[in-house]
């Protein structure tokens, strides 16, 4: 399906500025999940959910979102934006997955895990029904949260729905009509900015304003995702001198409590939780890994010591020990200023200011009070 974008050749010479998008439908599918990933995009503020709905951020097409929680539609009136989308009328449109997809064809006969609306002849749609029928037609599929990119919670251990990641279902070569593979932003729940920042940015693409996303092997955004959380943690000093907290509440390295940080992708210390407030070690918590696809089963029991842990943090210890001594004796020089080393001290300076109001200064004896000052 072509996509009516200011993506196509301009004409002539005067066609070379981009035609903006005016707007774009944004389709939400809820799949098994919390709703937590809603929420974390409600939070978002850089830029915030308003100001896309409202078409306030330059050169970004205005954003409809239909989202089966905050649509003033209901009913016929909502699906009948998935319907025109799914006949060629809303081109170019986005699809957003939240929770997880569940595995339908282990349903033998009538039910189903997840739906939204009825069909025409009053029968539940599923959700996977939806997600068949959109995403071929999707300028970009985004998978938010850690459900819908990985499986997350709804696919640990026992899996009763046999609960899978948007890539999982929609398959390895799944590709959109930008030629892009499912966009996983995880997070258990995601940062609401890095969600939020991956869209604008994909529609700054769409509407020709931008380049393509940098997505790495998994379809995660690059330039959030590519970094560890250790990298970028507030305790990482904590760790090279290889001082760990004994107890919460301490201000030192949380490895010794089970902190996954050295291994999880993720930009929380750096970015945090909400509007630049908040995150996992920022607040005293450790990272449990819910970013990547491992989580939850491959991080579980929380509170245990990662495999590893012992072994680097003795090293760290060692190492580290013999570091923080040279540093305190480089901390005790350069704690001084020159004008202190060459006379001795503040102290000195307090004698030379007693010396002129007339106090009795002997370099040998110290500081002699004059009979009588200070009496008072
Ligand atoms: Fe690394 Fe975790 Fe320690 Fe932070 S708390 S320095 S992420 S191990």
């Amino acid at each position: 399906m072509p996509m009516s974008t200011a993506q196509e050749t301009p004409s002539t010479e005067e066609d070379t500025e981009p035609e903006e998008l005016e707007s774009i439908d944004v389709f939400w599918l809820p799949g098994e999940g919390c709703d937590g990933c809603s929420v974390a995009t409600l939070g978002a503020t850089d830029p915030g959910i308003e100001d896309l709905l409202r078409g306030q951020v330059p050169h970004l097409p205005q954003v409809n979102l239909h989202h089966h929680e905050l649509a003033v539609e209901s009913g016929k009136a909502y699906v009948d934006g998935m319907r025109d989308a799914m006949a060629g009328e809303r081109d170019p449109y986005v699809v957003v997955v939240e929770g997880s997809v569940p595995n339908e064809r282990l349903i033998d006969g009538d039910g189903y895990w997840i739906s939204m609306g009825k069909d025409e002849n009053g029968e539940p749609v599923k959700m996977v029904d939806w997600l068949d029928r959109l995403a071929p037609g999707a300028a970009a599929v985004i998978a938010i949260g850690t459900c819908a990119t990985w499986g997350g919670v709804p696919a640990a251990q026992g899996n009763l729905t046999d609960a899978m990641g948007t890539m999982d279902y929609l398959g390895r070569d799944y590709r959109s009509q930008l030629d892009l593979p499912v966009i996983n932003v995880p997070g258990c729940a995601p940062v609401g900015d890095n969600f939020i920042e991956t869209v604008a940015h994909l529609l700054l693409h769409i509407g020709g304003f931008g380049p393509p996303l940098e997505l790495d092997e998994l379809g995660r955004p690059k330039w959030l995702f590519g970094e560890t959380v250790h990298r970028n943690c507030n305790r990482g000093a904590y760790y090279e001198e290889g001082s760990f907290a004994e107890e919460y509440g301490s201000e030192k390295c949380l490895v010794s409590k089970g902190c996954w940080g050295p291994t999880v992708k993720c930009n929380m210390p750096s970015r945090r939780n909400l509007d630049g407030v908040g995150g996992c070690m920022n607040v005293g918590g450790k990272c449990i890994g819910c970013t990547m696809p491992g989580f939850p089963d491959k991080f579980t029991p929380f509170f245990e010591k990662a495999p590893g842990a012992m072994i680097s943090t003795t090293s760290s210890k060692i190492l580290g020990g013999i570091m923080s001594r040279l540093r305190r004796n480089s901390m005790k020089k350069l704690d001084t200023s020159t004008r202190w080393d060459e006379s001795g001290g503040i102290t000195e300076r307090l004698y030379q200011w007693k010396l002129k109001r007339g106090a009795n200064y002997d370099p040998d004896r110290g500081l002699e009070r004059r009979p009588g000052a200070g009496d008072d």
